[in-house]
């Protein structure tokens, strides 16, 4: 593999990361201490408390600690390559756009944006700065993934038939933003179950043509005031196959099951971070287990090192958002929703 030169030498591309929440700390930090091509090199928040940590810890320079209101200085800030996006959803539009304009390139959270409207904005803006752009969609760089996706797009048991997709975690009072719809853009779909979205076409290596959907009872009035406790929604392809999908944010679910003509296989838990396990109809597939997100990190690095094209583009964020509205209008409607998805320029293989 030819690797060009950055900027006339060889390094690490270096990161900023936009907000120093739980999975900034807990899984991102600690993945750049074991990226091969890229490393931590900035932070972005306006919270000294945590950042002056941080800061001590992996020693990082003053120069390249930003708040919100002095982000976009950090165009000036050549030691910074890369901008992660790890704030509340609805933050994410202003972030990716501002990045863009900084002439950074991007990795954004999923979900990609709220809505439609702000994921087109987000393409606009990086188009127009030439600036790449991946989502953060760790689990495409997770070997039991890649051997999924491998099992169901070469029917290795036939066609597949049906797939079960379930992601549910009971956030009890965690994560408030995650409650308030101004902030999360929806609930549990946006959270978790863009993971189910994902995977019904990564699994098949189609695109479903239609989706049904209800909302689950709440059960709790006083947090699920603004967005659904719940949702069940079934996927229908053209051929016959069906996934059901659920997510909910006060049950414990982790499991893809994908039923085809001569066998199953699946994955439990599925989405998690780590401690995948699998198994099929002709016994238990297991891998070295790798950090998704340094792998995920290091693939984005290397397509902006060896010039190609990432697996997660920003049109496969924008894909998935106007899959989750169709799903909430099919649950609003109670009706059978239409989806028109090849023009959204991503190959259903991944
Ligand atoms: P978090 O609540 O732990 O952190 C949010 C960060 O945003 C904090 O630094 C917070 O201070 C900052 N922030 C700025 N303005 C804020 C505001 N108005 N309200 C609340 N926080 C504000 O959240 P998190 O779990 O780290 O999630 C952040 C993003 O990462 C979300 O988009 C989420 O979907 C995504 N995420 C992805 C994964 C994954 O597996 N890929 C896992 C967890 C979270």
């Amino acid at each position: 593999m030819q690797i060009q030169k950055n900027r006339g030498e060889h390094r690490k591309l270096g990161v900023a990361l936009v907000g120093v929440g739980e999975y900034v700390v807990d899984q991102v930090i600690p993945a750049l201490q074991e990226t091969q091509y890229c490393e931590l090199k900035g932070l972005v928040s306006s919270e000294p408390e945590k950042l002056g940590p941080l800061k001590e810890q992996y020693q990082l320079p003053e120069e390249n600690i930003y708040s919100y209101d002095r982000f976009d200085e950090i165009s000036d800030n050549p030691g910074i390559d890369i901008v992660y996006i790890v704030l509340p959803n609805s933050m994410h539009v202003e972030y990716c756009i501002r990045a863009a304009k900084a002439g950074k390139h991007i990795i954004c959270e999923k979900p990609m944006a709220v809505n439609r409207v702000e994921c087109l904005d987000i393409i606009e803006a990086v188009e127009q700065a030439g600036v790449r752009f991946s989502m953060g969609y760790r689990l495409h760089f997770d070997p039991h993934h890649i051997e999924m996706m491998r099992l169901g797009q070469q029917e290795l048991f036939g066609p597949v038939k049906r797939m079960i997709l379930h992601n549910s975690m009971d956030i009890k009072d965690s994560s408030p933003w995650r409650l308030d719809k101004k902030l999360s853009g929806g609930g549990p779909l946006m959270n978790n179950g863009v993971y189910c979205v994902q995977a019904a076409i990564y699994l098949s290596g189609q695109f479903p043509t239609a989706v049904e959907a209800r909302f689950a009872p709440i059960t709790d009035r006083k947090r699920f005031k603004e967005v659904e406790e719940g949702i069940e929604w079934t996927f229908y392809f053209d051929n016959g196959l069906e996934a059901h999908c659920e997510t909910s944010y006060t049950k414990d679910q982790n499991l893809m099951r994908v039923e085809a003509e001569r066998g199953w296989f699946e994955l439990s838990p599925a989405f998690a971070y780590d401690g995948l396990k699998g198994k099929t109809s002709e016994g238990e597939i297991s891998f070295e287990p790798v950090n998704q997100q340094a792998t995920q990190m290091d693939d984005f690095a290397l397509c902006i090192l060896t010039d190609r094209e990432t697996r997660v583009p920003p049109e496969m964020g924008l894909r998935d958002v106007v899959i989750m509205e169709a799903i909430y209008r099919a649950a609003k409607t109670g009706e059978r929703i239409k989806l028109e998805l090849q023009q959204y320029a991503t190959s259903p293989e991944y």
